[in-house]
């Protein structure tokens, strides 16, 4: 299949994209790695009037560790962040959760920022930044004084849809660093390795002196429109970070999610890797929490 017709707009600078996406309106998309949007165009999915190339952004080319996380601008590509030992450092979840994205060659191209707006409720990057309690920055040309900054919370808005308005180039993710003494695991099952996620979570456990979990938390995809964030806590806390009931924490999972029946898999199905997930993942995370904690001593 071949796109719809459409005008090509290749800006150098970040202002003059902005200009050209403050022209066109509805009528435009941003094209980044197009790993997600060509297919689409191909499939007549999405039939834009103008294509807004921004790879040409020098400015947006940037992985920064910042004193309180990691800021990844709009033109880093998965593999950039996977491998910038810094960032993985920093926030081991995003290597984590970049290594179950598709293949190489997808992150080769396809953009952090650019999946983190396209919003599919399958994705791992947008329950990596609900996770985190991260945040989006979108400039405009309407905007002039600084970009719009919207929490991961309010970010995501239904399947494929985020906050991003007409006229709006998101130009950078901050995903925050976990607190010392934290650890995260990302767990998924998917049909075939490289396949998006038929369930995959994503969980971060902070343990207290004593090895004992003080915290939990995480967050669900392929089981909602949106990653379901869920509190592990009640189930978890206080309790040895090798010893805790992490079946207690499944359960509270698979309760709180209500996923759908598709082609790919039956909800009953979803529901128990939710719970079978959760339990795996979170004792991944609380045993990442501890080599830490010991690392660190
Ligand atoms: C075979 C295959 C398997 C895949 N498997 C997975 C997987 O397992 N997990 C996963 O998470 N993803 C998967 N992907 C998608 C991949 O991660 C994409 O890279 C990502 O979803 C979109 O990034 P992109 O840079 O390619 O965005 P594009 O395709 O260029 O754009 C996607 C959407 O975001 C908008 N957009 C992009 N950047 C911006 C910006 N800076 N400002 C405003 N709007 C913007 C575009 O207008 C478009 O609507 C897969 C893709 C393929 C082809």
């Amino acid at each position: 299949m071949k796109p719809p017709v459409f005008t090509y707009h290749r800006p150098e600078t970040v202002a003059e994209a902005l200009d050209v996406l403050a022209e066109v309106g509805h009528d435009g998309k941003v094209l980044a790695g197009g790993q997600s949007l060509v297919p689409l165009l191909n499939m007549r999915l999405a039939a834009p009037a103008h294509l807004v190339d921004v790879n040409r952004l020098a400015e947006l080319d940037e992985v920064a560790r910042e004193p309180d996380g990691v800021r990844v601008g709009a033109l880093a590509r998965h593999a950039r962040v996977e491998h910038d030992q810094a960032a993985v450092d920093a926030v081991p979840l995003l290597g984590q959760a970049i290594a179950d994205i598709a293949h190489t060659a997808i992150r080769n191209r396809g953009t952090v920022v650019g999946s983190l707006v396209h919003a599919d409720p399958a994705a791992e990057l947008p329950a990596v930044l609900v996770l985190l309690g991260g945040t989006m920055e979108l400039a405009s040309a309407a905007a002039g004084g600084g970009p719009r900054r919207v929490a991961a919370a309010d970010f995501f808005l239904g399947p494929l849809e985020s906050a991003v308005r007409p006229g709006e180039l998101a130009t950078a993710a901050l995903f925050p660093a976990p607190p010392a003494g934290s650890g995260s695991a990302w767990v998924e099952v998917a049909r075939r390795h490289g396949d998006y996620a038929v369930c995959g979570i994503g969980v971060l456990v902070e343990l207290d002196q004593g090895l004992r979990v003080g915290s939990a938390r995480a967050a669900l995809i392929s089981v909602g429109p949106v990653p379901v964030p869920v509190d592990l806590t009640d189930a978890l806390g206080g309790q040895p970070h090798d010893a805790a009931d992490w079946a207690a924490a499944g359960r509270l999972a698979a309760a709180a999610v209500d996923p759908e029946d598709d082609i790919h898999a039956s909800a009953a199905y979803r529901r128990h890797l939710a719970g079978v997930l959760t339990a795996r993942a979170a004792r991944a995370a609380a045993a990442h929490a501890a080599t830490r904690l010991e690392g660190a001593a």
